[in-house]
């Protein structure tokens, strides 16, 4: 059989989306979903900021309604009421989302590898370990991080990538309503990004993290190294035991990722550029991504991915050029962004969502030589 659709890669977005189609008149569809993984595993946690509720509030695993940063040029504690930062776990959200997904009969679950996605005019073959399925159309989630992969000349491939422990510590270190958004009391090195990330859930229970933007990954000693020093001696965390660790490695490419007219093969979630290249951000993106190709398809039967805004990715182009060719310190650059503006301001600069007075504010408060050189050499780059 042919089906209609299917969604391989049942990570973040090929969940959401099955989600997403669930709750539309697609849901007579059979839409059939493949992963080489069960899923089952807490392989991962989210964070992002939210006004709103969420279609997950019932699994937010934990929220912060205050956010430290902390650089040697500010150190600060903000209310960021009415957003709240929220947590969720992989796992509940795996769960969550597969059962609700499982009420309709209509959506199938099929764990098996897919080595290869071919694409003819009538329809798509996946070339699986579990033999040749076929469908009309497919939703491809299948994100990994790539190891070896073409570059175009001008523009940026970075990563972020962290490690982080799940900590029980014998004293109270911690309020369990403020998280350390960033901090850069951890070592600095040119050409790059180190900071500190804290998730109390406890006044003795914490994610600690040590993360990095930069272009190369570094061994696990480095991390196991560079998050020690952050836990015992910028922290002052001592008697702690680790009850989980977390290693993540997120793209931060200002390549444009999203086909300009993707046919019968739609790629979502990371591979249709959810994250964004200055902060690696990417969960509420793919929820805005999945739940609006959901209401297309449904709607008016047309696959069609959120449009792209330019002026943002020149933006964080601009910023990964500065700081790669270390025109200003990266602590310098965020420092400058909390000191000057209200947390309201950057959180819609970085939701993508701000209108030209608020970045014409964003980009008053910032050395301008700096930028306009990055934007030049970035075009430049790009251009010849
Ligand atoms: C540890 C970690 C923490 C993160 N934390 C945050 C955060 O706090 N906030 C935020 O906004 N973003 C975060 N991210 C970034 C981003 O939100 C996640 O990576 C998100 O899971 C991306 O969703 P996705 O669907 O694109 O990819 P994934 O969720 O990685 O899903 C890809 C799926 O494809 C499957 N797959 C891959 N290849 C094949 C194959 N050949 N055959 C079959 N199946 C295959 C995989 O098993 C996987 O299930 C984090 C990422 C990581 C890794």
């Amino acid at each position: 059989m042919t089906y209609p659709y299917i969604i391989a890669g049942t990570g973040a977005a090929g969940l959401s989306l099955a989600f997403y189609l669930a709750q539309t008149s697609l849901n007579k569809q059979k839409i059939l979903l493949i992963d080489k993984k069960l899923k089952n595993q807490n392989d991962r946690t989210w964070c992002f900021w939210q006004k709103e509720i969420s279609p997950f509030e019932e699994i937010i695993f934990h929220k912060w309604q205050k956010i430290g940063f902390f650089s040697r040029f500010l150190e600060k504690t903000f209310d960021i009421l009415p957003y709240s930062y929220k947590m969720i776990r992989g796992i509940d959200f795996y769960k969550f989302t597969q059962d609700f997904i499982r009420k309709n009969s209509h959506f199938e679950f099929l764990q098996a590898e897919v080595y290869q996605i071919e694409e003819t005019p009538e329809e798509v073959i996946l070339h699986t370990s579990k033999g040749e399925i076929r469908a009309k159309y497919v939703f491809n989630g299948l994100w990994q991080v790539p190891q070896n992969f073409e570059r175009k000349k001008g523009y940026f491939y970075w990563f972020q990538h962290f490690k982080g422990w799940f900590l029980q510590t014998q004293k109270i270190y911690f309020q369990a309503d403020t998280m350390t958004y960033m901090d850069f009391r951890v070592p600095q090195k040119p050409h790059e990004v180190r900071f500190g990330y804290v998730l109390p859930f406890a006044e003795n229970q914490a994610l600690v993290e040590f993360t990095l933007f930069s272009k190369h990954l570094l061994t696990e000693t480095e991390y196991l190294q560079a998050l020690k020093n952050y836990t015992e001696n910028i922290l002052g965390i001592s008697n702690y035991t680790i009850q989980e660790s977390e290693f993540g490695v997120i793209p931060m490419f200002d390549e444009p990722f999203v086909q300009k007219k993707p046919h019968r093969i739609i790629p979502i979630g990371t591979l249709a550029g959810a994250a964004k290249a200055s902060t690696g951000f990417a969960f509420d993106r793919i929820q805005r991504q999945t739940h609006f190709l959901a209401q297309n398809l449904a709607q008016n039967g047309k696959i069609v991915l959120p449009k792209e805004k330019i002026k943002y990715r020149w933006y964080d182009s601009a910023l990964l050029n500065v700081i790669e060719r270390n025109r200003l310190s990266s602590e310098q650059v965020f420092s400058i962004l909390f000191q000057k503006h209200p947390i309201k301001r950057i959180f819609r600069f970085l939701d993508e969502e701000s209108n030209w007075w608020e970045d014409i504010q964003i980009m008053n408060a910032m050395p301008w030589k700096p930028f306009l050189q990055a934007i030049y050499e970035n075009w430049k780059n790009r251009v010849f």
